[in-house]
């Protein structure tokens, strides 16, 4: 368990969490979340009673800064229970767990009678560019629409307030004809209150390109401390917020960096929470990011991660944790997603899909999440090829080991 902050401590938390719930952070009339539910957000958040809140940027909706990235958890208990201590965002998609993912947050949410005092986002894949092409611009409308339907009947409501298309890596997609109709026509059916992108892969141009567009309202990106001097994607967050797009946070916990296996932060931090709540706190601190999504899937790891949203200070150990060199030497070797290492493999294999396959198979043991990584690569371009290779010369421009890493998926489906 994570030591004390200052200025708080667990007994404060668990009453805190009471006090939340009971006075019901949204208010009595549910979203929008506004001022009116936190008056003094400063002096609150400053005495550790109230979660820090903050706007996410023109949708006006107002979060606490952790919420919950549902991706990698299949327990209803933890949902529930992230409710009742104050979590009101929850980040779902069209594709996790084949649909149960959303399916587990509507029926919770219904439970608990809390659809009015949530954000729910969603993530609809636009689908394969190679397949788009063959679909035509009404094809692709058509599919996308009917997958956003899909979503609305798992979640078991008429609307989201966040409806995300999911994995850009290509800033011509932000323009896409069929995509982007699609998202007017849902905004406009008020099916989806605001509509935005994740981008786990180029993110820095696919954020500079979005802000002249100015199409979307809510932009979730891959962040964390690993890619603490990547100038080009934190100035592209400053920029994105200073537009009025919400910047949302997630795979801020660089959890590869931390294993066993990496040998290169000390032991200390492999069993231990310091890590989770400092990485969180880093991405946290940065004035672009409106709130994160960690991906907890334990009650521990939650209570680790919620009460970071009421105290942005770092611990002595947090601090020490992030100056420690063995944790920087991990750090180069996680995987930025920043496609260096496309077009590396002589045989033309996506190198960067299958080291983010490998990276949901090994830092969150969500296999499914792993298979449609893969399944997600076009024909000739994937897994299948590097079987019959015996010596994989793909590299990464940082420190990332990508051969061991293509070993081991490969040795999952020998
Ligand atoms: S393995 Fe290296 S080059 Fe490839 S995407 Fe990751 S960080 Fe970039
Ligand atoms: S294992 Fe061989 S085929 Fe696969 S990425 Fe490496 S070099 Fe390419």
């Amino acid at each position: 368990m994570q030591k004390k902050n200052k200025g708080y401590n667990r007994r404060d938390f668990l009453a805190t969490v009471g006090g939340v719930a009971a006075a019901g952070l949204l208010g009595k009339a549910g979203l929008p979340l506004n001022a009116q539910d936190n008056p003094d957000p400063k002096k609150d958040a400053k005495e550790g009673k109230q979660p820090i809140t903050r706007v996410l940027g023109r949708t006006g909706l107002r979060v606490p800064i952790v919420s919950m990235g549902v991706m990698n958890a299949d327990n209803p208990a933890l949902v529930r229970r992230s409710f009742e201590m104050g979590i009101r965002h929850f980040d779902t998609a069209w594709g996790y767990q084949k649909g149960r993912n959303e399916e587990m947050v509507g029926s919770v949410l219904k439970e608990l009678k809390a659809r009015d005092q949530v954000v729910i986002a969603t993530k609809v894949p636009p689908g394969r560019p190679e397949m788009m092409d063959q679909m035509g611009d009404r094809l692709v409308e058509e599919e996308f629409l009917a997958r956003f339907d899909q979503s609305l009947a798992r979640l078991q409501t008429d609307h989201v307030e966040i409806l995300y298309v999911h994995n850009i890596s290509d800033p011509r997609m932000l323009k896409r004809p069929g995509i982007v109709s699609a998202v007017e026509k849902l905004k406009k059916a008020k099916k989806a209150h605001f509509v935005g992108f994740s981008t786990h892969t180029n993110m820095a141009e696919c954020i500079e390109a979005a802000v002249p567009l100015d199409r979307f309202d809510v932009i979730l990106t891959s962040v964390n401390y690993s890619m603490a001097d990547d100038t080009a994607l934190l100035d592209a967050m400053a920029r994105a917020a200073k537009a009025g797009i919400g910047v949302v946070a997630m795979k801020t916990q660089c959890k590869q960096a931390w294993s066993k296996e990496s040998g290169a932060a000390g032991p200390e931090y492999h069993e231990g929470s310091v890590w989770h709540a400092a990485l969180l706190k880093w991405a946290l601190r940065l004035e672009s990011v409106a709130t994160a999504i960690p991906g907890y899937t334990t009650f521990q790891q939650l209570e680790t991660d919620w009460p970071v949203a009421f105290n942005l200070d770092y611990s002595a150990e947090e601090a020490k944790f992030l100056a420690d060199p063995g944790v920087k030497l991990a750090l180069a070797g996680v995987c930025r997603q920043c496609g260096g290492c496309a077009g590396t493999c002589p045989q033309g294999v996506d190198v960067p899909a299958l080291v983010r396959a490998h990276m949901y198979a090994a830092d969150y043991g969500n296999f499914p999440e792993m298979r449609r990584a893969l399944d997600e690569i076009p024909a000739g371009h994937g897994l299948p090829i590097c079987a019959g290779c015996r010596e994989c010369t793909a590299v990464c421009v940082r420190h990332v080991q990508v051969a061991r890493r293509l070993e081991e998926l490969k040795a999952i489906f020998a």
